[in-house]
């Protein structure tokens, strides 16, 4: 079965009572305000916390922004960067890009050399060959000579160089940035909203979010999906600007022979990863949040050494036999949960 969202992923719902602040003279009081928008094939949704005419402003800003992001960090759309800068390398030629795709592509250039290669946005080919650029389509079992093909091509993003705005490919490659632009995404948003004055807020793509602020004083607080069971493995807390970003093999998948089919492939079979049901990543921004856990979900039983080099240390890993691994740093975030049930691994 394939959801038809990754909505519920980490469900965040935790009532609260909003301190009332009595500014005399002043008729607008902060209050929560809540937007829920479908973009980037997700449920979005955008929680406020101010005047309400300050958050509808923010509010509408944001979905504006998102419309046009989810068609310009999508490599298939039918006209947006990604999809002309793809163009543009297929056809040999230099591209100049916005200075907002050239410092995510150096990102995502980072992370893939940093993680040994198990992150890659240049697994676009292999991507389009399961059909897992197409959220309408059902999932594809290549065949091994298709596979084999692509092992021989390899597209990578360590063939893309940039220089400044000026991107170049020394071989074939199409990128697919979707490992790590809902982490632009949510980053961008955050920005958005500190330009609006907002102090208070959370920005949640689908269970992958950031927080700004705090939620009347108190730390948000999140849960985090259990990847085979309805429920929460914990609830954890998140501090001011830190971001939690989820990869899971329950995100988009079929489960064909006794084998699951799913959107995390390794670069270095051309397979799904296999070692890993789910990773999540806390981390100071989005991008490194969303790239980490990608990064390590793929990198399986060496998710730890992939860690270390990307210095994050909040990790939780759910491993492919339901074994629960979590660093000492995420354990120190769990408010909530049977934390006896994680084994804490040392911290990177
Ligand atoms: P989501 O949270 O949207 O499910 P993830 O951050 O877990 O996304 O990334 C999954 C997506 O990343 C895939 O759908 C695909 O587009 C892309 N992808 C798949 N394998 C890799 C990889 N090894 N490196 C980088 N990106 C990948
Ligand atoms: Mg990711």
């Amino acid at each position: 079965m394939i959801p038809a969202t990754t909505i519920g992923k980490i469900g965040v719902s935790i009532p609260f009572l909003l301190t009332t602040l009595i500014v005399a003279g002043c008729a607008e009081q902060p209050e929560i305000v809540e937007r829920r928008l479908l973009a980037m094939g997700t449920w979005v949704d955008l929680t406020v916390i101010a005047t309400p005419r300050a958050a509808e402003a923010a509010l509408d800003e944001a979905e504006a922004f998102l419309r046009r992001f989810e068609v310009d960090y999508y490599a298939w759309a039918a006209d947006g960067e990604l999809a002309r800068l793809n163009r543009a390398l297929a056809e040999g030629r230099e591209a100049t890009v916005s200075p907002e795709m050239a410092a995510l592509l150096v990102a995502a250039k980072r992370v893939n050399a940093l993680s040994g290669g198990a992150f890659d946005p240049g697994v676009g080919a292999l991507v389009e060959r399961y059909g897992f650029h197409d959220g309408n389509a059902a999932p594809r079992t290549p065949t091994p000579s298709e596979i084999d093909a692509w092992l021989r091509e390899r597209g990578s993003i360590a063939a893309v160089d940039i220089d400044g705005v000026r991107v170049t490919a020394r071989a074939p490659v199409l990128l697919d940035l979707g490992g790590i632009a809902k982490g632009a995404a949510v980053d961008r948003i955050v920005e958005l909203f500190h330009r609006h004055g907002i102090s208070s807020a959370l920005v949640d793509a689908g269970g992958d979010l950031r927080v700004v602020g705090t939620r009347d004083g108190r730390p948000w607080r999140i849960g985090i999906q259990d990847p085979r069971a309805d429920g929460v493995l914990g609830v954890i807390e998140l501090a001011d600007g830190e971001a939690a970003f989820t990869s899971g093999d329950y995100e988009r998948y079929v489960d064909r022979g006794g084998e699951r089919l799913h959107h995390l492939l390794d670069p270095s079979t051309g397979r799904p990863a296999l070692e890993t049901r789910a990773v999540t990543v806390i981390a100071r921004d989005g991008i490194t949040a969303d790239a980490a856990a990608t990064a390590l979900f793929v990198a399986g039983d060496d998710w730890l050494e992939v860690a270390d080099a990307l210095d994050v240390d909040a990790v939780l890993r759910i491993d492919s036999s339901g074994r629960i691994e979590a660093t000492e740093a995420m354990r120190r975030r769990l408010v909530t949960g049977n934390a006896g049930q994680w084994d804490v691994v040392a911290d990177s």
